[in-house]
């Protein structure tokens, strides 16, 4: 079968046969109808040899975190009521699902998951970017019924990581609130539409980009800013002074931080999400009183099967530009060039 896989620290990932696998007990095997591409695969690449061989990431990577695909085989001993043929995604904060949080289905916060050498698909153990794909145990499997999985398949990442990040600031955004989202891509936009669909908030977006912008409108936003060192200052006018009630920062580069604690209202709440390097300095007087400053990851399992319910509702659309897999590489050349209106997704 045909993959794309990172096999070269600092190649670009390339297009190459292996074998179709197997599913080994308790696993389930599937056949890949979509592969959403995200800019954490573009982190992952980047990194030195020394820091990719530290977070123990192999090599050859089959790359895909979000994954959706159709089940082709169970491996033995699998016991669930799926059945050969269900669509389904991918649930990709794979954990050891014993431990507390993994039993209230939070896998991405499993406290086992490092020790135990758990890795999702495609950030350490095969991903999605092929025809086929082993998925772990039933437990990651969520059944999308008659969603379209090309249209779909990134409300696994790129749905579920904004979703996870917006609701537990809700109560914070009722009616007359702001929010700020920094970064209009494909997790940016597909949280702008979470927040019109679930909150009272005026949303305020902020990209580098003005085909960024004019995509954050498209989803809804109500303001757009170009996100530069003058933002702050625009968004503490437009809000008298007092600042917003919830900041997501989907770059997370020190200028975008910067931003975001700048803007943060008295017990605000500065959400962090991009994994651009950056920091924060915090202390009083550096940011609002009682703010508070959030690094989530990904997001449960629960949250899943919820942000699909918004997408059967009709109340988030994600924009997808759709390659082969022959041309995956062009998508993360794409992505890496800023050249992405919402989410690239590979279709093998
Ligand atoms: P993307 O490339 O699709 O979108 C990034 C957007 O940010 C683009 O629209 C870009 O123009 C914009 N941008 C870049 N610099 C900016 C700046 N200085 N100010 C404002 N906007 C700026 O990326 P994505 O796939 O949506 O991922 C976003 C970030 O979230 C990445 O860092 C990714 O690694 C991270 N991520 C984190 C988690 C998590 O669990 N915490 C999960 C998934 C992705
Ligand atoms: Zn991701
Ligand atoms: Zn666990």
């Amino acid at each position: 079968m045909k993959a794309l896989r990172y096999t070269k620290i600092g190649s670009a990932p390339e297009v190459v046969e292996i074998e179709k696998p197997t599913p080994g007990p308790g696993e389930i095997l599937l056949k890949v109808t979509a592969a959403g591409v995200c800019h954490s695969d573009d982190y992952v690449m980047s990194l030195p040899e020394e820091d990719y061989l530290a977070q123990q990431y192999p090599l050859p990577l089959t790359l895909g975190h979000e994954g959706a695909g159709v089940i082709e085989s169970f491996g033995e001993g699998v016991e669930t009521g799926l059945q050969i043929g269900d669509a389904v995604a991918v649930y990709g904060p794979w954990g050891c699902g014993h431990c507390l949080n993994c039993s209230q289905g939070k896998e991405n916060y499993c406290t086992n998951a490092v020790a135990e050498g758990i890795r999702p698909p495609g950030l350490g153990s095969q991903g999605s970017m092929a025809e086929y794909m082993i998925v772990d145990d039933v437990r990651h499997l969520v059944p999308i019924g008659d969603l379209d999985p090309v249209k779909n398949v990134s409300l696994t990442d790129a749905g579920l990581t904004p979703y996870h990040a917006i609701k537990r600031s809700l109560p914070k955004l009722g009616a007359g609130t702001v929010a700020v989202v920094i970064g209009s891509g494909g997790l940016g936009h597909v949280g702008i539409q979470m927040l019109k669909a679930l909150s009272g908030a005026t949303v305020i977006v902020l990209d580098v980009s003005d085909e960024k912008l004019e995509l954050a409108k498209h989803v809804g936003a109500d303001v757009t800013l170009i996100s530069d060192e003058s933002a702050a200052g625009k968004i503490r006018e437009l809000t008298g002074g007092v600042g917003v009630d919830a900041v997501f920062d989907f770059v997370g580069a020190n200028p975008t931080i910067a931003t975001a604690t700048a803007v943060a209202a008295m017990e605000a709440d500065v959400t962090i999400v991009g994994i651009g390097g950056g920091s924060a300095t915090i202390g009083f007087g550096s940011i609002a009183y009682d703010a508070a400053v959030r690094v989530p990851y990904w997001g449960s399992r629960s949250e899943l099967i919820e942000v699909f319910e918004l997408a059967k509702a009709g109340k988030v659309d994600v924009e997808v530009q759709p390659y082969s897999l022959d041309d995956a590489p062009k998508a993360y050349e794409d992505l890496h060039a800023g050249a992405i209106r919402g989410r690239a997704v590979i279709v093998p």
